[in-house]
């Protein structure tokens, strides 16, 4: 083994993280003690949430300590383990930083079959963005067949995956993404019914046509303005899930939604989640899906980018440009 690249945050970032936010440093590579393995990194999550770990304020998890390797979920091979329940040669996932290398304890941590689906399958469709998709909609939008389900970050990770689920469950699927061709890759890729651009069109108009009945359920990846956009348009006893809100993650001050009394007048209801609460169902779920990709009902979709640890800003940068299709994931050089 040859030594090990990390990437630590050495600064709070103000609005978009910068490069000179992080640091690059290199150590070897441990040998594991009793008890712990060490994973040789080949793929890592990109995730918005990452943005949020970088402020110094409560959160749903505490952040990410100034000199500390940068949180990431990422899977890789185990090169080697004092540890009973893993060996070495096992392909597992877990919370393993952006670095090459990581030392585990083994909690958290999980074993993945390659021969379900690659690497990055199990950090997407059938990791935490699967779960998230999965829970988020079905526990808390709660949608009923004949309902129209509207998801904004549709071409995205998890946006991808809750329209086709509502689908799968008998809804009508409303994707909200940025440009033309992410909806085509929306509508046609993926199945759903419909899909506004929101960078082309007007938001409020448009639903006015694909939710001619009102919105059932919302799911809300982006926050503001499409959030604001979509409350003029909800069905009486409507859900607004609120999952994320990307638009304002680099924000220093969050734009919250002004058209709320119509939660009041649709008699409607607004929640959010955090997935780590289903943690126990995550099985369940997995299966799930694993059987609609199996039967060919589920689409996953990855945008692998090749890349060193070094690029991490860069590459996270992109889910705030829109540039992702699908999990953004990056494939770890060595
Ligand atoms: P993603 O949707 O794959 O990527 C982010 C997408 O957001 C981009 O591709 C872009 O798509 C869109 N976007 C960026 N800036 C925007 C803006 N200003 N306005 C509107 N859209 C914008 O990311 P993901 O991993 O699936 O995460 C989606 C959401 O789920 C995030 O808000 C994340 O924080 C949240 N999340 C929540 C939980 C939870 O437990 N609650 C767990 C995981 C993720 P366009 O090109 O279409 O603009």
């Amino acid at each position: 083994m040859t030594g090990n690249r990390q990437v630590r945050l050495a600064a709070r970032p103000q609005g978009r993280p910068q490069d000179s936010d992080f640091e690059v440093t290199e150590e070897p590579v441990a040998e594991p003690e009793d008890g712990h393995f060490v994973v040789r990194i080949e793929f890592i999550s990109l995730d918005p949430a990452m943005r949020g770990w970088m402020n110094d304020s409560p959160s749903y998890i505490p952040p990410v300590a100034l000199g500390e390797v940068m949180r990431a979920g990422a899977a890789g091979t185990v090169v080697a383990s004092g540890h009973p329940g893993f060996a070495e040669g096992d392909h597992v996932s877990g919370a393993f930083g952006v670095q090459q290398y990581a030392v585990s304890d083994g909690r958290g941590a999980v074993k993945i079959d390659l021969e379900v689906a690659a690497m990055p399958v199990h950090l997407g469709a059938l990791g935490l963005t699967g779960m998230t998709a999965y829970f988020g909609l079905l526990d808390v939008g709660r949608p009923e067949p004949g309902q129209t389900v509207v998801v904004s970050g549709a071409a995205g990770a998890v946006g991808s995956a809750v329209g086709q689920i509502a689908k799968l469950k008998g809804c009508r699927a409303v994707g909200i993404a940025g440009g033309e061709d992410k909806c085509r890759h929306v509508v046609e890729e993926l199945g759903f019914h419909a899909c506004i651009d929101y960078k082309g069109s007007d938001v409020r108009t448009a639903l006015r046509e694909h939710a001619a009945d009102g919105v059932d359920v919302y799911f809300d990846n982006v926050g503001n303005p499409i959030l604001d956009a979509v409350l003029t348009r909800l069905a009486r006893h409507a859900r607004v899930v609120i999952c994320g809100a990307i638009s304002q993650y680099n924000a220093g001050k969050v734009a919250g939604p002004s058209n709320y009394m119509n939660l009041l007048v649709r008699r409607a209801r607004m929640e959010g989640f955090v997935v780590f609460d289903f943690a126990d169902r995550y099985p369940q779920a997995a299966a799930e899906i694993g059987r609609w990709m199996a039967e060919g009902t589920f689409r996953s979709h990855e945008d692998v980018v090749p890349a060193s640890v070094d690029a991490f800003p860069d590459v996270l940068g992109r889910l705030f440009d829109g540039d992702n299709v699908g999990k953004l994931v990056m494939e770890v050089q060595h």
